[in-house]
């Protein structure tokens, strides 16, 4: 069967995420016939490099022999079962192990990265209320931040792109400044924004945190926003102003969790605890959904109590997937076995290297890096440009997709020489001939 033969078939039938159904008349759909390591091959044969982790949810590489080892033991003794009055060791020992390295000892489990972010949002709440303090009901978030697509994460999102549509629908949350380092004046630094940031921070604080449960944001890395990356001392501050004002901390690893940012998770980076911590994406290694709030003894000993409704009534229906779950297990043992931490320090010095020429050019700006992220703006007046750039790096066996004029890479683990080697290629060639014949590059915006 053709490329064409399954694109056609999932074009009546497949609604795909996050996309314009129309612009598939001409633009192709890639049918995925297999994947192994940074690989993903078409049913032609054709072979593309994984350079964004397959939405960043890859993280060793696809098809890695000891995640899929340890999913088809769980298949053989338990699948699934019900996770309220019922329990099974895989969830038991991943909740124990998570505990251990975030010092957050309460695991509360849902699918998706959104589930998560509500969980977070209605537990923070929920506390607030059973301490008898319910006018505790806003949140913060930050400018450019993007926590989920569901409704409850939505009203805390703030990409117009995906929430203006939804705006009756949404309870919007208290929007305050990014600490975006790009947005350093001459002479500043990634600090002096963040504290600038932290303070616009205090100012709403002093005035609402009576009103106020909780400030959510993405350690470290706002990836949908285009990867704005920030200092540690934003977190750091945040901290002591969310105590110092009696509201609550979620931090959003969903994507920069697990390794992303050069620490097991972001917050490690500042030396500070969130509330909450939310994780999805890479906790199965890219192979099954699951996501898990953690939280910490405090918070859930105001939920234990006689009344039933002092409980967190929440829940879904493959919440704590055993099969998920074993997945999560060897993705922890991989971290372990392999000392990934360190091994990627290596790559990202490596990766980092491979770049210089993209960072020598003149036509884009704001290289930057975190761990194992890269990004960098392009100096481009036209909005379809991340669009033609996508179709450039694919015609070079490299998966890319810009978030507006910011092209980023974000591979899995596994990337050696010769993919950096060909990413970096690939970028050159392809932005010297959309800047050569910007005539190829058509209307339109590019989504993350
Ligand atoms: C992807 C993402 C989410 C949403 O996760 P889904 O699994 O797509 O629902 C939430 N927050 C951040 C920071 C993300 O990157």
């Amino acid at each position: 069967m053709s490329n064409q033969h399954w694109l056609e078939r999932s074009r009546a039938s497949v609604w795909h995420p996050c996309t314009q159904m129309k612009r598939h008349e001409t633009l192709p759909i890639i049918p995925v016939r297999e994947a192994s390591g940074i690989w993903l091959t078409d049913f032609e044969g054709n072979r593309y490099i994984d350079g964004v982790s397959s939405w960043w949810v890859n993280l060793f590489g696809h098809g890695e022999p000891r995640i899929k080892a340890a999913i088809r033991d769980q298949l053989d003794s338990l699948e699934h079962v019900i996770l309220a009055g019922f329990t099974h060791a895989p969830v038991v020992e991943l909740s124990e192990r998570l505990g251990a390295l975030t010092g957050l000892g309460h695991a509360f489990y849902g699918s998706d990265g959104a589930s998560a972010t509500e969980i977070a949002l209605k537990m923070s709440f929920h506390y607030w209320k059973n301490l008898g303090k319910p006018e505790k009901n806003r949140y913060i978030s930050l400018e450019n931040s993007y926590h989920g697509e569901t409704a409850g994460a939505l009203s805390v999102t703030d990409v117009p792109l995906f929430s203006a549509t939804y705006a009756p629908l949404l309870r919007n949350a208290i929007r305050v400044p990014s600490p975006d380092s790009r947005k350093a004046a001459q002479g500043e630094n990634a600090d002096d924004v963040a504290l600038a940031a932290a303070a616009a921070l205090e100012n709403v604080l002093a005035k609402q945190s009576a009103h106020i449960a909780a400030i959510i944001l993405e350690p470290l890395v706002q990836g949908a926003a285009g990867m704005a990356m920030y200092s540690p001392l934003y977190l750091e501050t945040v901290r002591q102003l969310a105590d110092r004002y009696d509201v609550h901390l979620i931090a959003d690893e969903i994507a920069v969790g697990f390794g992303r940012t050069g620490t097991l998770f972001a917050c490690e980076q500042a030396g500070i605890r969130p509330d909450f911590l939310c994780l999805s994406k890479g906790i199965t290694g890219g192979f099954l959904p699951l996501s898990c709030v953690l939280t910490r003894d405090g918070i859930y000993d105001a939920f234990y109590d006689e009344d039933v409704t002092r409980g967190f009534l929440h829940s879904h229906s493959y919440t704590g997937n055993a099969l998920a779950c074993r997945a999560a297990l060897a993705v922890l043992d991989i971290f372990r076995d392999d000392d990934i931490l360190a091994a990627n320090r290596e790559r990202a010095n490596q990766f980092t290297h491979y770049l210089e020429p993209v960072r020598q050019r003149r036509d884009i700006h704001h290289f930057r890096h975190t761990g194992m992220i890269w990004a960098f703006d392009v100096d481009t007046p036209h909005p379809g440009f991340g669009q033609a750039f996508f179709q450039a790096m694919l015609a070079q066996g490299c998966l890319v997709r810009p978030i507006g004029n910011t092209v980023y890479f974000m591979p899995p683990y596994c990337i050696d020489d010769a993919h950096m080697a060909q990413l970096a290629e690939a970028t050159c060639k392809s932005l010297d001939a959309l800047a050569d014949d910007p005539g190829r590059i058509g209307a339109g915006l590019a989504l993350p």
